[in-house]
């Protein structure tokens, strides 16, 4: 399967947090034909593993979220309209009149975030943001009892209702790139790392968007000697962005972190990294300051401590509906990424 093909087929799946198991199934079809083991955790974690060809290796974790961020029905109220509470940090502005699919045990019903009519608004509202708690789901029943017989009931995840696209030659819009574009780098580099000079554990992660909670369990599992998050940053290359705030930008290579958070790339993973790109003539940005984190920040701190970095794929628009992202840094991430497993070896 071409790269951009695997990426769609991620994309469109379906995985609110807590809910990854369709995510699951497609990453796991996907990998099985590549590694020598797979299994899944208690908590739901996809763990793939490709054993060294030597006994005594060092043990490597890439690790990608499988789950997306979402909304979950917290009330059905008399006349049928469906409140939500936000799994994952969504921004309140950008969830007005978005299309979404609410995951009932009857299957997808669609819907559409509603809020109350702008032309109805006083002056001093209409500047206001709409708060989630004031948005509601329309899927177009009357009452509390036709939305039960349609499967809708409280605890239903809601995902929303995105198509993947390619809209230039080198960039593609679609939903949940945060984080399937890391879950099939995954893929690519099982695919292109040829000698297993350390074993090397392959993870698709659950819950990171709440708290990395995939990623604590399946570290202490595996016990890695040093591990890598394959995940997306802010792109911060648009208007009204100044480069103090954001300054990784799309289309210039993969970003290595240095700091966000939740963590602070430990120095022989750092050097690891930035040498595999330099000596490979992989174009990369360095990044650090960023708020928020990723499941490398959770890795770090299992059983002893575990050396950790991330590298990422700038991406605009993340943590919103839709968000856009190069296929060319997708690759040279895929590029360093396998690099730098190779060069595990020798530095673990
Ligand atoms: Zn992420």
């Amino acid at each position: 399967m071409r790269f951009v093909d695997t990426l769609e087929k991620l994309s469109n799946a379906y995985g609110v947090v807590g809910r990854e198991a369709e995510v699951r199934k497609t990453l796991r079809t996907m990998m099985k034909p590549y590694v020598d083991k797979m299994s899944i955790d208690k908590l739901g974690d996809l763990i793939g593993v490709k054993y060294a060809s030597k006994k005594k290796a060092p043990k490597v974790m890439l690790a990608a979220h499988m789950d997306e961020i979402g909304l979950i029905v917290k009330n059905i109220t008399k006349d049928g309209f469906l409140q939500f509470a936000k799994l994952g940090g969504i921004d309140d502005r950008v969830l007005i009149a978005q299309r979404v699919l609410v995951h009932t045990e009857k299957g997808r019903r669609p819907g559409i975030v509603g809020s109350k009519p702008p032309h109805i608004m006083k002056e001093d509202e209409r500047k206001k943001t709409i708060e989630a708690d004031s948005l509601f789901i329309d899927v177009g029943v009357s009452n509390r009892e036709e939305a039960r017989e349609t499967g809708v009931k409280v605890g239903d995840v809601v995902s929303f209702d995105i198509r993947f696209d390619k809209i230039t030659p080198d960039l593609v819009i679609g939903k949940a790139f945060d984080d399937r574009v890391g879950c099939s780098l995954l893929l690519e580099v099982l695919k292109q790392l040829e000698d297993f000079d350390c074993t090397t554990y392959f993870v698709g992660t659950v819950q990171e968007e709440v708290g990395l909670r995939g990623a604590c369990v399946s570290a202490f599992q595996i016990c890695p000697d040093v591990a890598i998050a394959l995940d997306v940053t802010v792109a911060g290359d648009v208007p009204g962005v100044k480069e103090v705030q954001a300054p990784i930008k799309m289309k210039k290579g993969p970003a290595i972190g240095i700091m966000d958070s939740g963590l602070i790339t430990h120095p022989k993973v750092l050097s690891m990294l930035v040498d595999a790109a330099e000596k490979a003539d992989i174009p990369y940005q360095l990044e650090t300051g960023m708020s928020g984190s990723t499941d490398a920040a959770r890795i770090a701190l299992t059983r002893e401590g575990v050396p950790c970095g991330v590298v990422s794929v700038p991406t605009r628009y993340i943590h919103s509906p839709s968000s856009m992202l190069s296929l060319g840094d997708v690759e040279k991430a895929a590029k360093l990424a396998t690099l730098a497993v190779r060069e595990a070896a020798r530095v673990f």
